[in-house]
């Protein structure tokens, strides 16, 4: 290993003997106490240097025996450490590629502050690029997703969908003005190829089984139209249910944009699951869709998009995807994040797994929980949510040496 003080975090020094790693409360962490020379030797850490050589540095500083060990092992518990050299294979077959690695290095130097081990934040990058996502809907919305996600890494992503580029499709980072008229799923794919930063990995013509099953990672779901934005159709994401492909919604609805749920079929609630509970709660809602979706025969006209608003679903629809393509849970799982104009302030609803819904979510949801009421679990449930995401194990941190908060 070739250690490195993660780069991302900026360094200063809170007292004499104190460092502080980072700026912001989210990543940000002290370490104390810390002499002048230790602290000195933290800028030989910087990914030039093996264990021998920084051992020998330490020496020649005169540091104690075991000094220069002890402090790579405490920097690593407390995940302030990377592997210059770390990712594996994949790893070192990306950091070859200079050109494509320079490409990505903010989202590398990123994933560095949400992982803990050394190396991992160039695994998940790798491992990115031998990801397959699919894209369905290439509006303002999708095609901008699609081209995020394939400059963030992602090996393959494809994008489906119907008809020819209108004039309003077109957006910065999404489908261009010239291709107004063609084939929208063609234009999509372009712009997916122009964003990222390689070509997509070579593949072999697929076999029927690959065909019945091709094995996307994710599924995204950003419908051009309105309706099913709101009330998305549960039949259209029918065989990710079966299939348990994991899958998440986003596009704009009026002044309102969503992002999610991102549905674990069979664990977090689906689009039938919000079908039945919004029936539930209001009696005439399956009436009010079924007009909405009938439009009363009526031409339709350009539905409401906000251009802004549509980029910033589609950031932020891709920021969820990412974090779970990288193995973590995003807060969509199990929730829809709704901002509106002009306020623009997020807020998240719950979408709860339904037991009328044949995905299984509600049972999945009552596992491992002793309250009889619905309410109660589900509250468990949200309090439990953001351990699975924790960014460190507090109990790697030795006692009394390092301080979480800033
Ligand atoms: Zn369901």
């Amino acid at each position: 290993m070739h250690p490195m003080v993660k780069p991302a975090l900026r360094r200063g020094w809170r007292d004499l003997n104190t460092v502080q790693f980072g700026m912001t409360p989210a990543h940000a962490m002290t370490l104390g106490p810390m002499d002048t020379a230790t602290g000195s030797f933290l800028d030989l850490l910087n990914g030039t240097r093996g264990p021998e050589l920084l051992r020998a540095e330490g020496r020649r500083m005169r540091l104690p025996d075991g000094h220069v060990d002890g402090l790579i092992t405490r920097l690593a518990r407390a995940g302030l450490l990377d592997d210059a050299r770390g990712g594996g294979t994949a790893g070192a077959e990306l950091r070859g590629r200079k050109e494509v690695l320079d490409r990505l290095r903010p989202d590398l130097a990123s994933l560095s502050l949400t992982s803990s081990e050394p190396g991992e934040a160039m695994h998940r990058l790798a491992a990115r690029r031998s990801l397959r996502v699919q894209v369905r809907g290439a509006g303002r919305v999708g095609a901008v997703l699609a081209s995020l996600l394939a400059g963030a890494g992602v090996g393959e992503v494809e994008v489906r969908d119907g008809g020819r580029v209108e004039p309003w499709d077109v957006a910065p980072g999404g489908l261009p003005a010239e291709a107004i008229g063609e084939r929208r799923d063609e234009a999509a794919r372009r712009a997916v190829r122009r964003a990222a930063p390689a070509r997509p990995p070579r593949r072999g013509p697929r076999t029927p089984a690959e065909e019945a099953n091709p094995g996307h990672a994710l599924v995204i779901l950003a419908p051009r139209d309105d309706v099913a934005v709101h009330a998305p159709v549960p039949s259209a994401a029918e065989d990710l249910v079966a299939s348990g492909t994991p899958h998440l919604y986003a596009g704009v609805v009026e002044g309102t944009g969503v992002v999610g749920p991102l549905v674990l079929p069979g664990e977090t609630g689906c689009a039938g699951c919000l079908q039945e509970d919004r029936a539930d709660r209001d009696p005439v809602w399956p009436r009010l869709v079924a007009q909405w979706r009938s439009g009363g025969g009526r031409p339709r006209p350009v539905p409401a998009c906000d251009l802004a608003l549509a980029t910033t679903v589609a950031g932020l629809a891709a920021a969820h995807a990412l974090a779970f393509l990288d193995g973590r849970s995003p807060s969509s799982a199990g929730a829809r994040w709704e901002v509106s104009l002009p306020g623009l302030t997020w807020h998240a609803r719950p979408v709860w797994g339904h037991p009328a819904c044949p995905c299984g979510a509600a049972d999945k949801g009552k596992e491992g929980h002793t309250t009889s009421k619905d309410g109660e679990a589900h509250e468990t449930m949200a309090l439990q949510r953001p351990s699975r995401t924790s960014r460190r194990q507090p109990d790697a941190r030795p006692a009394g040496t390092w301080r979480a908060h800033v």
